[in-house]
């Protein structure tokens, strides 16, 4: 073979350094770059020897990545397809790009290397992000085949000339710069391996090449040495996701998951995502069992493409309410050199998105149907997906209405329509639409949770932090339903009927009880009325209105008008005219009457934990004083 000089076609002073400077961050893919590379070759001599077009000996297929501190050089060598001279001219000195200037122009906007890589076909060149010399050394699987070897020093001039190879396959060897020194070190090499290549399809080996061992002597007698390597095989070739769901049993999700995250709570159940049309998808999801803290649980869903990792940032591919979940998705349809703009743009990601929302909902109706008491069980850690998903996604919704549970304040779960049935005949209002009550603290709405039993009424526990969302989206999607804390109004109004009950109070009275009230009260804010209740139900019932109160909350999480957040609290005083207390109030003479206002007010309060500092040292005061 004749050695050749020439010029890499990309028309330009020198592309490397361009690489090298802005690429820095990111400059750990290369190994991934150059490893899958490796595994492709591989693939591609398996895949010519089943189709019968290479019938020489295959080898076990193996790829090796060598260290050697001493040399500085990093090698990677493969035993696939190996590439003729002509084939290293065609494929590695034709940059996939036209030139530098077209080069320079896109670059500008890109994010990072992955944009760049991807774009510009640059996979092999990443190489000199990290070394000053590379090496190619190679034997093409053609009978006949000469061994090439291609250097090139990081400038555009590149030599071709006989290699030394004698078996099939390819070396590629990188002399690492000054700047790359942490790449020799075999922990970081380890690590960029676990991180990338744990799961490519073929043997990866990962060795040292720093132990020696005399090995007899060399021609003019000084001492010859041997490689030591204890290479070891450092990835799963066939990890469950790429098995069928039939050969994989319980245990065997269990310890994947254990692998992908130590330490980890068994999650509680999993789905093995399985799909070839429209688009190529494998991979496994995980429910975990949900921490305090969402934030550190979340990107813990792993990209892979072809058993390549390529980022756990997952946010476009998988639907934001899911993004808790965890596992693999591995598909082809995504370049190795994804960038963030690449997802948000195509088409098969959007598509994605959709079938694991699919997925992830047959799934929770077949855990449903199956199982109810597991699912119920489980239904404290999926209860917050399922809501978060019926809120954000219409087809989401369709299915969950079906499984997504309400659980009453002792606890019982109902679904949907069988709460609906349960409550329908008492908590129907006289226009028709059920009133659906919901407590979001039952220790401190406890008076009214039971005010509210005593009526027949049933109280839902919706005290999770996104159930006030889901609560407003749930009474727009139910018609006919209006939703309500069980503390909105003084239990005759809870649940507006037409029965009434007589006045035991004339005119005269109630105004005169509206009165004394009225001066006993101190507070802003506060407007008192008097109504005829059942004269079991409390004496003096202080709320705050539903809407006032979803608009005060929804201020305060920072979304809605933050005009309500600003508007000073707004309470209605029920004062239950039929009580045998106003009776006995109105009796009294004025100090005393106060006195007993007074004291029923702040009773009221006290019961809702609304009464503290020197108000309630004077309370306790008066109360002493009445004993
Ligand atoms: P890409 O892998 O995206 O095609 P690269 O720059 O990484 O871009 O590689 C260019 C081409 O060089 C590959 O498509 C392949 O034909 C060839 N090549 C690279 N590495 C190897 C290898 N280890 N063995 C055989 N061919 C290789």
């Amino acid at each position: 073979m004749i050695a050749e000089k020439g010029n890499i076609s990309i028309h330009t002073e020198n592309i490397f350094p361009i690489i090298k400077k802005f690429l820095y961050s990111d400059n750990e893919i290369f190994l991934r770059e150059l490893v899958s590379n490796a595994v492709d070759a591989v693939q591609k001599i398996k895949r010519l020897a089943s189709l019968g077009q290479f019938n020489g000996d295959l080898g076990e297929p193996l790829v090796q990545v060598i260290l050697d501190k001493e040399a500085k050089t990093i090698t990677i060598s493969d035993n696939g397809i190996g590439m003729t001279a002509e084939e290293i001219k065609k494929y590695i000195n034709q940059v996939a790009f036209s030139g530098a200037s077209e080069f320079v122009e896109k670059f500008k906007d890109a994010k990072d290397a992955n944009e760049i890589i991807g774009k510009f076909g640059l996979g092999f060149y990443s190489a000199f992000m990290v070394a000053d010399l590379v090496e190619i050394n190679t034997l093409s699987y053609v009978d006949g085949a000469e061994s090439a070897k291609w250097t090139c020093d990081g400038s555009t001039t590149f030599e071709i000339e006989a290699g030394s190879k004698t078996t099939r396959g390819t070396d590629i060897i990188l002399h690492i710069n000054e700047e790359s020194a942490e790449f020799l070190n075999e922990f970081k090499i380890q690590e960029i391996l676990d991180k990338y290549a744990k799961f490519l399809p073929i043997p990866i080996q990962f060795g040292n090449k720093t132990n020696r061992e005399e090995d007899g002597t060399d021609e003019e007698g000084k001492p010859k040495f041997k490689d030591v390597e204890v290479p070891n095989i450092i990835n799963t070739t066939t990890p469950i996701w790429a098995k069928s769901p039939n050969d994989l049993k319980d245990e065997d999700y269990l310890n994947f998951y254990k692998e992908l995250y130590p330490f980890s709570e068994d999650p509680l159940f999993w789905i093995h995502l399985n799909v070839d049309y429209p688009f190529n998808l494998t991979g496994v999801l995980y429910f975990p069992k949900l921490k305090e803290d969402f934030e550190l649980q979340r990107n813990k869903i792993k990209l892979f493409s072809r058993q390549v990792f390529i980022t756990d940032e997952v946010k476009e591919i998988v639907p934001e309410f899911l993004m808790l979940l965890h596992g693999v998705i591995d598909s082809p349809d995504i370049p190795l050199n994804v960038s963030r703009s690449f997802l948000q743009a195509d088409g098969n990601v959007k598509k994605i998105n959709s079938y694991i929302t699919k997925k992830v909902a047959d799934k929770l109706g077949e855990l449903f149907k199956s199982d109810r008491n597991s699912y119920e069980q489980k239904w404290q850690d999926i209860g917050l997906f399922v809501k978060y998903g019926m809120i954000s996604d219409e087809k989401f919704y369709d299915k969950a209405k079906d499984f997504c549970l309400l659980t009453s304040v002792d606890g019982k779960p109902y679904t949907f329509q069988e709460y609906k049935d349960q409550v329908a005949g008492m908590q129907t209002d006289k226009n028709g639409k059920v009133v659906y009550l919901y407590s979001t603290d039952s220790e401190k709405q406890d008076g009214f949770i039971q005010a509210a039993k005593g009526k027949g009424y049933d109280v839902l526990k919706l005290d999770s932090p996104i159930d006030s969302h889901f609560v407003s989206a749930m009474e727009y999607k139910l018609e006919n339903t209006i939703w309500k804390r069980v503390d909105a109004s003084a239990v005759n109004a809870l649940i507006e009927k037409d029965e009434t009950f007589e006045s035991v109070l004339n005119e005269e009275q109630s105004s005169q009880v509206k009165t004394v009230f009225e001066t006993s009260i101190k507070r802003e804010g506060y407007t008192v009325e008097v109504v005829s209740m059942n004269p079991e139900d409390a004496p003096v019932t202080i709320t705050m209105d539903e809407f006032s109160r979803r608009m005060k909350d929804m201020a305060k999480m920072g979304g809605g008008m933050s005009f309500y957040g600003n508007m000073p609290d707004s309470y209605k005083v029920s004062i239950n005219g039929n009580h045998k207390l106003i009776n006995k109030l109105l009796k009294a003479e004025g100090e005393e009457q106060a006195k007993m206002a007074k004291q029923a007010v702040d009773l009221a309060l006290l019961s809702q934990g609304m009464l503290s500092g020197a108000e309630l040292t004077a309370f306790v005061k008066r109360s002493v004083e009445l004993i």
